[in-house]
């Protein structure tokens, strides 16, 4: 079985169709690692596309739940907030009704599914060393999928000696999942990207072959600018898209 792994798409339909023309032919399964709207310019059609793939197992990221209003928005930057507040007024019932049925952990065969972190699905940034030992003991699978912080990045942790190692892959680097290690892999995101590279970021994983493979793919984001643009949204969240930041 191959998965497809797509997080952040943040409302950037233009980013989420030609990751899904670029993997196309190449897996079986989706899986959408949440904040699947929040900052771009078209949720409702976000929503729509994610949950018309095949197979789909997602689970919810901060900003679908701020977007449903179940959270304080005062917990986010104004940018964000301005956003979150635009996007809940935009979303229908189908959108919402989708929204509302995900939840934070995900575990499928040897496989954990959360947005942020296993130590806490939906808010934990994961991005040091020393957070890896506290949240590699909060899931019992092989294997985390996770999200949130928008840059590609690769927790191991040695099954023998439990020692950790955090590192940034290469854009296009194949994970060889096979070995001693347990993994925390997260692929980037499809709709914000925030490690200085704008291309759209997704990943491949074999579960047969244990391969997890980091893919990026330029998108129009332009288009998904001028579509901010018409929308009123704020002109620096457009902005960022064009740095990758
Ligand atoms: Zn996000």
């Amino acid at each position: 079985m191959r998965y497809l792994i797509i997080a952040d798409v943040h409302s950037n339909l233009e980013a989420l169709k030609t990751v899904l023309d670029a993997a196309e032919g190449s897996w079986d399964t989706a899986l959408c690692l949440g904040d699947l709207v929040g900052y771009g310019p078209n949720p409702n059609e976000c929503v729509e596309t994610v949950r018309g793939l095949n197979g789909l197992s997602c689970v919810i990221g901060n900003h679908d739940v701020a977007a449903l209003g179940q959270i304080d928005l005062d917990t986010f930057n104004p940018l964000a907030k301005f956003a979150a507040v635009w996007t809940k007024g935009q979303m229908s019932d189908e959108t919402k009704g989708f929204l509302e049925s995900l939840g934070q952990v995900e575990e499928m065969g040897a496989t954990t599914l959360v947005h942020g972190s296993p130590r806490d699905p939906i808010w934990e940034y994961l991005e040091y060393p020393s957070q890896a030992p506290e949240n590699f003991a909060r899931f019992t699978t092989k294997l985390c999928f996770n999200g949130h912080t928008h840059v590609p990045k690769i927790f191991s942790q040695d099954a023998e000696d439990r020692r950790t190692e955090v590192r940034v892959p290469d854009p296009d680097e194949v994970v060889d999942t096979a070995d001693e290690h347990r993994f925390i892999l997260n692929p980037g995101s499809v709709g914000q990207p925030r490690d200085g590279d704008p291309r759209a970021a997704y990943a491949i994983f074999d579960a047969d072959g244990e391969r997890f493979e980091y893919h990026r793919v330029a998108y129009d984001v332009e288009a998904t600018q001028k579509k901010m643009a018409d929308a009123r949204l704020p002109q620096a969240l457009a902005d960022r898209l064009a740095y990758g930041f």
